[in-house]
């Protein structure tokens, strides 16, 4: 039977809605904010300084940025106002983090369109309660329902945890493989262009040939189909692109 709590979903981008983006020049905080994060759930993609913030930002398309105000090179302002500006990444929640706890940085960082503000020092279960606080805010009350998943004959996916079963046996996906079959069983039978999956799977900024759709998809078979020469699961339609056949899950 299938389990899918989002139903008559418009096509955008697959969000992967638990994870997060940190962006912070301190080793020793970033690992406390990632632990207390992770045990909630929430998977962490890090950033030291916000050059690398601004690139992560738009090819992870995480759920929610978390801002460190004072960071070498790019300062955080400008990142956040960064973000803020361009299209792909507009929409991205941003939580500031700041040792500065003067009124000018809240304003300041509140007016260039950031979510909510935490000061150091701060205590990680504050920050992971602001930061479910911001996700339901933006997203809505779903997102923390506990293990959202799916499940299907021989398939499940847990989206809280990125855990991928089949037949009971844990098969072991790399993020981008967990999108993608998370794409695609959102939209079961329908056919998709290599093009089409590249903007709606990694996103429109990302510069990659329409190629690596194909060896994503490879792994993705070695992963689920029984016999990956010859795919039930994941179809090939000659000179179109792919489409996910929930039907072969039942056998
Ligand atoms: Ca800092």
């Amino acid at each position: 039977m299938d389990n899918i709590s989002s139903h008559t979903k418009p096509l955008i981008a697959v969000e992967a809605k638990r994870k997060i983006l940190l962006v912070e020049d301190e080793p020793d905080i970033r690992e406390l904010v990632r632990y207390n994060l992770e045990i909630e759930g929430f998977a962490v993609v890090e950033a030291s300084d916000g050059e690398i913030a601004l690139r992560l930002a738009a090819t992870e398309r995480p759920a929610l940025v978390i801002l460190d105000l004072m960071l070498p090179g790019v300062p955080g302002l400008d990142v956040c106002r960064t973000l803020r500006s361009k299209e792909a990444t507009m929409q991205i929640p941003i939580l500031i983090l700041t040792a500065r706890a003067s009124e000018v940085d809240k304003v300041l960082g509140l007016e260039m369109g950031a979510d909510d503000y935490v000061t150091k020092p701060f205590s990680p279960r504050e920050l992971v309660a602001r930061v479910k606080a911001v996700l339901r805010r933006a997203y809505g009350p779903t997102l923390n329902r506990p293990h959202e998943h799916y499940e299907k004959g021989r398939l499940r996916i847990d989206y809280d945890t990125y855990e991928v079963t089949l037949d009971g046996q844990p098969a072991a996906l790399g993020l981008r493989e967990f999108e993608l079959l998370k794409f695609f069983v959102e939209y079961p039978n329908r056919v998709f262009s290599r093009t089409q999956i590249l903007d709606l799977v990694w996103g429109q900024d990302v510069y990659v040939e329409p190629r690596t759709v194909d060896v994503h998809i490879r792994r993705l078979r070695q992963r689920i189909e029984k016999d990956d020469a010859n795919p039930t699961l994941l179809l090939t339609v000659r000179g179109v692109g792919y489409k996910f056949n929930p039907d072969a899950l039942a056998e």
